[in-house]
């Protein structure tokens, strides 16, 4: 006997002939940090009752992994905020090795000395943190309310448990330039990766992000001048590209979707705590799979799948000195 799948349960691919096989999924749009480039100090956040039950984000994973999805990112604001995110962690975990391939982590740390077994166990293996600063005064500044401290124990107590650690820095002009060499040799002590971030024009924020606009060309040629960087051939189909540092034994990632624009190998998509299915940061267009996920029926979801990847655009387009998107990066899952 043969069998076919239907189309509605075959792999995604957008109407650009992109195959889409990676899904961020925001536990939550909330955080409890207000880094300057991402927040304003007083932000707006979704009603709870407009937010995906843990069992809902579930159940969209499962679906999103019959459809070949085969890497997922738990984000946000920051997951680790929303109770009961490890148990959500271990239900989406159950799928390694069951079509998914890997289940990863963004997190801004300040909860990760206290999870980082329950995430293990889970069978999360590798984790980003956002790191922009090793100054305790620095970091305070620009997270608005971070502890460093807390962050740092929370780093270190992930990084005993073996986790494979990628700090993110987000390279921002005349607070946190300096810092990148250093950051860099941090990095090369721990055994960590670090990648590189220019600030994108996402929502509304206190702060003019023109003055912040550090480019990575910069940072780069700044970086060459004290260590040798070798191009590696390592993609992951985002904007960054890599370079390996090897008197460190670093991976240095520079996404600058600034001052390069890598779009035509974009294989990924996001879902904010809501439910929304968004196909580009850069971009307001969305499908709401909510209706479709409590309706129960597999069909409606791979529909309403399906349409919201004919949406996705070729490329986004940045312009520092106008928002792309009225939604934070924060509401869409950085
Ligand atoms: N709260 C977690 C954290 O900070 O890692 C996860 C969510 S956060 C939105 C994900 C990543 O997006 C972080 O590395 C953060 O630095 C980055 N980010 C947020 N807003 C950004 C912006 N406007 N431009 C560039 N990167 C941004
Ligand atoms: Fe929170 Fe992450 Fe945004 Fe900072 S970057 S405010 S930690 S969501």
């Amino acid at each position: 006997m043969t069998s076919k799948a239907t189309p509605a349960a075959t792999a995604l691919h957008d109407g650009h002939g992109r195959r889409i096989d990676y899904v961020r999924l925001s536990l939550t749009d909330r955080c409890d940090m207000r880094c300057r480039y991402c927040m304003a100090e007083e932000m707006v956040f979704l009603p709870r009752a407009e937010v995906l039950s843990l069992e809902e984000v579930a159940e969209l994973a499962r679906r999103f992994v019959a459809r070949g999805v085969t890497r997922i990112r738990l984000t946000g604001g920051e997951p680790l905020a929303r109770r009961g995110a490890v148990d959500v962690a271990h239900e989406i975990g159950g799928l390694i090795g069951h079509g998914l391939d890997e289940l990863t982590l963004t997190t801004n740390a300040t909860r990760l000395a206290e999870h980082a077994d329950g995430l293990w166990d889970a069978g999360i293996r590798r984790i980003n943190v956002s790191l922009d600063s090793l100054d305790p005064a620095r970091f305070r500044y620009v997270t608005r309310q971070g502890d460093l401290a807390r962050v740092l124990a929370g780093i270190e107590a992930a990084r005993a448990r073996g986790f494979a650690i990628k700090i993110n820095m987000v390279a921002l002009k005349g607070l946190n330039d300096d810092e990148i060499v250093p950051m860099l040799r941090w990095c090369g002590e721990r055994r960590f990766d670090l990648s590189l971030i220019e600030t994108m024009p996402l929502g509304q924020i206190d702060d003019d992000r023109q003055d912040r606009f550090y480019p990575l060309t910069e940072a780069k040629t700044r970086i060459e001048a004290e260590h040798a960087l070798v191009p590696s051939a390592q993609r992951t189909g985002g904007p960054a590209r890599y370079w390996q540092v090897p008197d460190l034994s670093v991976t240095l990632g520079l996404i600058s979707p600034l001052t390069r624009n890598f779009c035509d190998s974009c294989n990924r998509i996001r879902v904010s705590a809501s439910g929304q299915l968004f196909m580009c940061l850069g971009h307001e267009d969305n499908v709401d799979l909510r209706a479709a996920l409590r309706s129960g029926d597999d069909t409606a979801l791979d529909i309403a799948i399906d349409r919201a990847l004919r949406l996705k655009p070729a490329r986004h387009d940045f312009d520092l000195a106008t928002p792309a998107t009225a939604r934070h990066m924060s509401v869409t899952g950085g």
